[in-house]
């Protein structure tokens, strides 16, 4: 059998504007990048507070790759556990208010690995209807019965946790909505939840390091106890500026990972070095406050001059800053318009997001400065005029 078909439904995703295609990053993250050899000033990282490239972030990579070598060597549950691993899951329980935390090698992995441990055929999963790729994908490979409910609505969460029957009630949403910027409405889904004795658990894989005292997240910054948010899921690739993610809870939680969660048994351990540079950049993230406060200062900047040009925006208060554009067509056209003049943004096209509500994905970071936002929003302005938008 020939590939023939799939060069057609290839071609048909090029005639829509729905065509993905990877760009090759030749310089470091960080404001000003190298793509295919051109320079760019860059609006869609989540490097949300500039560690990505961070010298002391970098030199405890390297110390650890002296120290431990490179690879994990095997599963955290034969001989790939370091004592960097281990520190640093005692450093995020901490910093979390939990009592442990459990290290995954990816985002994806310890939500699909979570989900997966909790909850199956006899049971439901109730998921916020513009979650994140890997929280659905982990609901539906579960075989829980699965429902979507409407966003952000907890009395739609909650007609439906009513009328659920299952052993078990697993309620999941993002802490900050990837795609819209939005914080998750966490107390009413917390009451909903409690009231029908269902389990919440949050994925703030955007939340950590930008919201909440420290940069604690969402939990922290709507005050909830750990007894309101049993599963909480961070990941590291974001705020972080490193990579991997982990979950934190209570002893019986993290054990039944240990035990059960298939994404955390059978696969490699993160690179140990790794770990030591994300414990650099934990203390970095927790100790320099006015990185958090020099990114809420560009939101606003950035919002108001968006307001100006008369943009639409969702209503969110993270780095994460959708400018509505509507077709995928237009977001392409916008999205080529704006590097033409040097900026690089990603248009977000379905099925990432509902169809008609394509998107310029601007993310901030605290390593931006004033500057480079106004001209961003300069760049915004004729693009806006040659699209019609
Ligand atoms: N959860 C959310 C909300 C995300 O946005 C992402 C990544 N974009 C992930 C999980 C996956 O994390 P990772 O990139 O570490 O796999």
């Amino acid at each position: 059998m020939s590939f023939d078909q799939l060069g057609e439904e290839l071609e048909a995703r090029k005639q829509q504007s729905l065509y993905r295609q990877r760009r090759i990053l030749q310089s470091p993250q960080a404001p000003e990048v190298q793509v295919d050899g051109k320079n760019y000033l860059a609006f869609c990282s989540n490097d949300y507070l500039g560690l990505a490239n961070h010298p002391q972030v970098i030199s405890a990579l390297q110390k650890g790759a002296e120290k431990y070598g490179v690879g994990g060597g095997a599963s955290h549950l034969v001989n790939g556990h370091s004592q960097a691993h281990h520190a640093l899951e005692e450093e995020l329980a901490e910093f979390t208010g939990r009592p442990k935390a459990l290290l995954f090698s990816t985002g994806y992995m310890a939500n699909i690995g979570a989900v997966n441990a909790l909850i199956d055929k006899r049971d439901a999963v109730f998921q916020d209807r513009v979650n994140h790729a890997s929280l659905l994908d982990a609901g539906l490979l579960s075989g829980a019965r699965f429902q979507r409910y409407l966003h952000n609505d907890a009395k739609n969460l909650e007609t439906r946790l009513q009328r659920s029957e299952a052993r078990r009630k697993l309620v999941v949403a993002d802490g900050v909505f990837s795609m819209d910027g939005d914080l998750v409405d966490l107390p009413a889904i917390s009451d909903a939840a409690q009231r029908h004795n269902a389990w919440v658990m949050i994925d703030d894989a955007h939340g950590f390091g930008c919201i909440g005292k420290g940069g604690r997240g969402v939990v922290d910054h709507f005050d909830m106890t750990p007894d309101q948010v049993q599963v909480l899921v961070g990941t590291l690739g974001k705020a972080f500026g490193t990579s991997g993610a982990f979950v934190a809870g209570s002893e019986e939680l993290i054990e039944t990972l240990v035990q059960h969660a298939r994404t955390y048994i059978y696969t490699t351990s993160m690179p140990p070095a790794v770990a030591e540079a994300t414990r650099a950049s934990l203390r970095l993230l927790q100790q320099e406050e006015w990185r958090r406060e020099k990114l809420n200062h560009l939101i606003q900047r950035f919002r108001a001059g968006c307001e100006q040009l008369g943009l639409t925006l969702i209503d969110s208060p993270t780095p994460i800053q959708p400018i509505m554009v509507g077709e995928s067509e237009k977001a392409m056209q916008m999205s080529a318009a704006l590097e033409q003049q040097g900026i690089f943004i990603g248009a977000i096209r379905p099925p990432t997001v509902p169809q008609g509500e394509a998107r310029l994905r601007v993310t901030l970071s605290a390593s931006h400065t004033e500057e480079q936002l106004d001209r961003l929003l300069d760049a915004l302005e004729k693009a806006q005029q040659e699209c019609g938008l």
